[in-house]
């Protein structure tokens, strides 16, 4: 029987956080099984914000070389780079003139990101971060996947794809598949080490918010030390008034699985260095054996042939995938 396509990417803006292991790239372990899963590394959504090109390439190639440390096989799934499938941006460019400036004003992350700039202007602001949510609608609904995987901060940005995808077929006929969510295992997101009201972002300013997969345990030991908590030294679950707190329980209780309730019963009567101790603990018997896998593979030509592999399936259904929307559209009369 087939299997529903699946399709993600992540971009190589940092290192592999926590929040986006926890949140996303554990739980596609577990979808490579069940799905026809692609995805990708991406690295032109990397630039809409000013990158080194010399560090922007080491993320890239560490990016691809954890989601294999990381339990992804590409002998079950697609893996490649969003750059060498040029028809992601073909598509992006094609989107950008089916949504509006309306709806990529609302996008929050826009917001964000554009004041994390440090502009009060739009000036200095890369238009490409405006229009980034296009070229994301572009990557998914040029493989007409089933679902998407997402973490609810990139929720919006899917309704985006999805209206743009509805409103298309309603114009010129149908031609996209209109994805469904696949949200995080119990909507996981997790919080920001020395801000715990906002969430973990690998792109962060502050090393000492951000757990990296690649962290070395003597770093990893020394955050979860200086994490922010709070005076009461009572361990309670309770992400509004105690996020520090919540957030390092939830933490715990991913990695193994615990329920909030297993983990009142661990803590009952315990302070907060016992809380701090048990997540490094976890923390590092999770890391450990993904630092020895990658270690092996980063080395030699490997990496590079599940790419260029990965990109051969990719560009198979993007080249069709194209054509068919340029159709649509009038941009082709003599290619079917
Ligand atoms: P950036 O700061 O560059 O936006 P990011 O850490 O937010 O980095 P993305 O590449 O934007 O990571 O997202 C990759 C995936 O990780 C997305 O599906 C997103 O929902 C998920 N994700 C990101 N941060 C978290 C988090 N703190 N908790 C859970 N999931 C997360
Ligand atoms: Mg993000």
């Amino acid at each position: 029987m087939q299997k529903d396509r699946m399709i993600t990417g992540i971009t190589p803006s940092g290192s592999m956080s926590l929040g986006n292991y926890l949140g996303v790239v554990k739980n596609l372990i577990e979808y490579q099984d069940q799905y026809d899963l692609f995805v990708f590394v991406a690295n032109l959504h990397a630039i809409t914000i000013p990158q080194d090109p010399t560090m922007l390439k080491a993320k890239t190639k560490e990016m691809t070389a954890l989601y294999i440390a990381c339990g992804l096989d590409p002998e079950k799934m697609t893996l490649f780079l969003q750059s060498d499938v040029v028809e992601h941006s073909q598509l992006g460019w094609i989107l950008t003139t089916q949504s509006t400036m309306g709806e990529l004003s609302r996008m929050t992350q826009f917001k964000d990101k554009s004041a994390k700039q440090g502009e009060s202007e739009n000036i200095s602001i890369p238009t490409g971060l405006f229009t980034y949510p296009c070229l994301m609608a572009a990557d998914i609904l040029l493989y007409d996947p089933k679902y998407v995987p997402v973490g609810v901060d990139q929720k919006q940005h899917l309704e985006l794809s999805r209206d743009i995808a509805i409103r298309m077929n309603n114009k010129y006929g149908e031609m996209h598949i209109v994805p469904e969510p696949i949200l995080t295992k119990g909507n996981i997101k997790i919080m920001d080490l020395q801000d715990p009201t906002k969430k973990m972002s690998k792109s962060s300013n502050n090393p000492k918010a951000v757990i990296k997969m690649l962290d070395t345990p003597a770093e990893i030991t020394n955050k979860i030390k200086s994490a922010i908590t709070d005076s009461e030294n009572l361990i309670k679950y309770d992400p509004v008034n105690k996020p520090g707190v919540s957030n390092l329980m939830n933490i715990y209780a991913i990695i193994k699985n615990f329920s909030i309730d297993d983990c009142h019963k661990r803590w009952a009567g315990k302070n907060y260095k016992d809380l701090k101790d048990d997540v490094t603990e976890a923390l590092l018997e999770l890391i450990i054996p993904i630092h020895e896998k990658y270690n092996e593979i980063i080395k030699g030509d490997y990496l590079k042939d599940v790419l260029e592999n990965g990109a051969l399936k990719a560009k198979k259904i993007a080249i069709k995938k194209v054509n068919k929307v340029q159709n649509k559209l009038g941009i082709n009369w003599y290619r079917k």
